[in-house]
Parts: structure tokens; sequence; C-alpha cells
């Protein structure tokens, strides 16, 4: 049956008022300790504390076309310690050649302190001043940002500071540098204690806990945008999402204080997929993300004629609450619309089954089986097999008769059951028809997609979940267009 309920589709302008603090969950504490003990120079760059968002959505910018982050480049690529450092070459700025003379030192295993830094000038010493005349000095070249090193004394007559822990000159700019390969690799998880044992294999060095993470923390920005002003991003990003792809809901609700909340999204192909083409079958799911603010994604899936997953709506939340899927469910409402047809399938989570019940009164919701299954403590594989005949069986007395059998067999589980109500379970009593799909392993699989992506900035993920979705409905269109199989030929008699 098709669902006619387009006409309940209609752009509507977000309701909420112009945020009057941070955009992001929570508060921007988490950022307040992150400054470098190691630093001494020009690593000054300073997170925004107190981010105001202005003017919300009431002006319609021109933002640059995705991708939203470009990975900034990183400086001295092709970096040579004894070629780069010497008397007359020159850099693209002070940060550059900041960068390589740290990048010196931890390859010589020395340490130095900040001289005379100023906008125009750099120069450095070695850390044991009295006994070692290790030096460089650098300056500004004419009007230009580039720098070139004027004076240099490579030699020193100190010992070798690697004996003493976590590097001095090590900042988060020279890990940052030293990982950049591993992390743009989304696949690779990098934990501190595995960065600090890298930088001692490879440096002879040793780097603190903190360093590692920092190091790690600032390399992942630079790739992938910070978290905080990737929640700034967002109704941007939305905005232009909408305005490119006919038909897309967006919604991001904010606290009273402006502090994000949550976020819907679905893609006007997909609602148009839904309404005009899918069974009225909607399979939904939430799952944790990682990351600096964590958060939960709520996800609903249709599945199409070829039993194809097809996502239908997208989310962010705080946490899995009755407000929360509440509020969600009740933007699906508006891009699909309630119909005494629609069956949902979900977990047994107490915050969906009241969401469902308060946004889709006409719709009936049944509970995954495997889900089911997992709280009913069956004894062995025979009463497993027993269990998926009852949940499976088509016909009442079927149903009846192998409920019988697990009364006798495991009757706590049959009660468990029987309270569960079996009209949400069980094929035979399902007062709508289940399509054959018995449990929510559908959108598991799409959570299971995006697994690698659970620690992306918030847009990030956003892009994310939109640029799969792009793929797969262009993948399926030029099968469709080219596939042979189609063209139904004509039969002679
Ligand atoms: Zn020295």
């Amino acid at each position: 049956m098709i669902i006619k309920t387009m006409n309940l589709v209609k752009k509507i302008e977000p309701k909420f008022s112009k945020p009057e603090s941070s955009f992001t969950f929570g508060s921007f504490d988490e950022n307040e300790n992150e400054q470098n003990h190691c630093f001494d120079g020009v690593d000054e760059n300073p997170q925004p504390i107190h981010h105001k968002w202005k003017n919300f959505m009431s002006f319609k910018p021109d933002i640059p076309e995705t991708p939203l982050y470009k990975s900034k480049p990183m400086i001295s690529k092709h970096y040579n310690k004894d070629s780069d450092v010497k008397i007359g070459n020159t850099f693209d700025n002070q940060e550059a050649l900041d960068l390589t003379v740290r990048l010196k030192a931890l390859e010589d295993g020395y340490k130095f302190l900040s001289q005379n830094i100023t906008p125009d000038r750099y120069e450095r010493k070695c850390y044991h001043l009295k006994q070692c005349a290790w030096s460089i000095r650098a300056r500004r070249w004419g009007d230009t940002d580039k720098f070139r090193i004027t004076g240099m004394n490579n030699v020193h007559t100190c010992p070798k500071t690697q004996t003493y822990p976590n590097h001095r000159n090590a900042n988060k700019k020279v890990i940052a540098h030293i990982l950049n390969p591993k992390l743009k690799d989304n696949r690779r998880v990098l934990k501190g204690k595995d960065i600090e044992q890298d930088i001692l294999s490879q440096y002879k060095t040793s780097i603190s806990y903190q360093q590692a993470w920092r190091g790690k923390e600032y390399g992942l920005e630079q790739i992938r945008g910070s978290p905080y002003e990737s929640f700034e991003m967002l109704p941007y990003y939305l905005h232009n999402l909408e305005r490119k792809n006919k038909g897309t809901i967006t919604r991001i609700k904010a606290d009273k204080e402006g502090v994000f909340e949550l976020l819907f999204i679905a893609l006007g192909a997909s609602i148009r997929t839904f309404v005009n083409h899918l069974r009225p079958l909607l399979i939904i799911d939430a799952a944790h993300l990682k990351g600096q603010y964590k958060g939960t994604n709520l996800v609903a899936v249709g599945m199409d004629g070829n039993n194809q997953i097809v996502p239908i709506a997208f989310g962010i939340c705080k946490g899995e609450t009755g407000l929360c899927w509440s509020w969600w469910m009740s933007v699906l409402k508006e891009c699909i619309g309630d119909n005494p047809n629609l069956l949902f399938i979900s977990d047994r989570h107490a915050a969906i089954a009241l969401a469902v019940r308060n946004e889709f009164p006409l719709a009936f919701h049944a509970v995954c089986c495997r889900h089911l299954m997992m709280n009913l403590a069956l004894k062995n594989k025979k009463t497993k097999g027993l269990y998926w005949k009852i949940c499976k069986a088509y016909t009442a007395e079927e149903f009846r008769s192998n409920m019988d059998i697990l009364q006798t067999v495991q009757s706590d589980a049959y009660h468990k059951l029987m309270e569960a109500g079996p009209q949400r379970w069980s094929r035979a009593h399902c007062p709508l028809i289940r399509f054959n799909y018995m449990t929510s392993n559908s959108v598991e699989s799409v959570n299971a997609c995006s697994v690698l992506n659970i620690k992306l900035p918030i847009t990030m993920l956003t892009e994310t979940y939109c640029k799969m979705l792009q793929k797969w409905y262009f993948e399926r269109r030029e099968v469709a267009a080219n596939i042979e199989a189609w063209k139904i030929p004509t039969k002679t008699y």
C-alpha cells in the first residue's frame, strides 16, 4: 500500500531561536587544559572559549561546496635535518621554521630554549646554555612571511638530553607532523601508549602520554577540523543540503542556552522512496558515538523490493532518552506521516516504545526477535531453534503447539514471551504484515557501515552519512539504467 502523505511534507522554518552560547554538547571545559607543557615558542593557537552564535540561520550564506574540511597541509613535509636546517635556507613562515627546528632537535636528541622570539626574529639556544654554544638565528625576509636562517652553530658540546624523559621541544605540532600519515587512515585506532612507543623507537627519545594525546588530537583537528567548529558549521551544512537536495528535511534542536541537543536529517530522495515505493515498514535503532562530545546516532531504515536496505532518516542526540526519540520521531512524522499500516521494528528500549506511541499512534510497534531472545536466557540450541520456530510461525495453530512445547521445556521463557505480548514478536499474531522482517539487523548493518566514523566531528559524520546514501542511490540508478534484465523480452508464440 502506498502511503499518500506527501502533502504533509512542507518546508517549515526552524522553530528555535538564536542560541546564546556554545552550540556544542555541554560545556567547552574539555579543551581548557590542552596547553602543552613543553610549549615555549610560537605555538599559540588558543581555542575560542565562548563562541556566540550570531544571527542563527537568518542569513543564507554561500558556503564552500563539500568537502567542508580540506586537510590543512602539513608544514615541512619533506623535512631533512641536514639539508633544511642550514644558513641561508628560507622557510614559508616562522611556524614552518619552528617545526623544522623542533623536528631536528628530536632527531638529534638535544633540547633547546627559546630566546629571542618576535614577529621578525627567531632564535634558539641549547638547553645547556652555559656549557654548549649550539644556536640558531633567523630573520623575517623583507616584507614577506618568509624566514631565513642567518646564523647557526650546529655543534653540541653538551650531554645528550635523550636520557631525560618527555622531550620538552616535542610539542603537539611536532607529534602531529610525525603521526600525520597514520592519522589520515580512518581505520586505524592510535592509542597514546602506541604513539609513545613509536616515538621512542623512531627517535630514541621519550614523550609523555599527554604529549602523545595532544599531538594526536591536534593532528586530527588539522585533518578533520575541530569537533567544536564542526558544531558551528552544522547549520550551514544543513542549509546547503536542503538547498541542493529537493524535499530534504533537516532540523536542529537547541536548548534554551543554545546548546545543541538534537539533529534530524531525511534526504528528499529517501522520503520520496519511502512514501512512494517502499512497504510501510521502518526499522529503527540507536548507536553510541565516540569522540570528544560522544552522543547517540539514531537511524531509521526501510527495505526495498529486493530486500536491500534504504536508509530513510538519520539523527544525532545527546542520549537515548524518551524526549530525544520523541522529538526525532515527531520530525520523522512530518516527513512520512502516520499510517495504520505502518510497522516499526526496534529493540525493546522504553524510549523508542514511548516515542512511537506518542508520535505514531496509528502505527504498530513490533520488537526485534533477536533482542527479545537475548532477554530470555534460553538454555540450549534446541530451545533457541524452537523459539525461532514460534516467532516465524505463520498460523496460530503452529504458534500454539510450539508454545506448548516451550512451556514444558522452559516455562520462565514462556512467561516472559507472553508478558511481552505475542502480537509484538510473533508473525502469526502481528496485526500488520511483518514482511519477513523479524529482527532489527538491517539497521545495525547501516550502523556497522559507519563504525569507522563514530569518532568524526558532527558535521563530518553527517556528511559521511549523506555521501554514503548519495553513492548508493547513484550506483543503483546506474545499474537500473544499464541492466539488460530490465528490458523484458517480448515473447513470441
Ligand atoms: Zn647542546
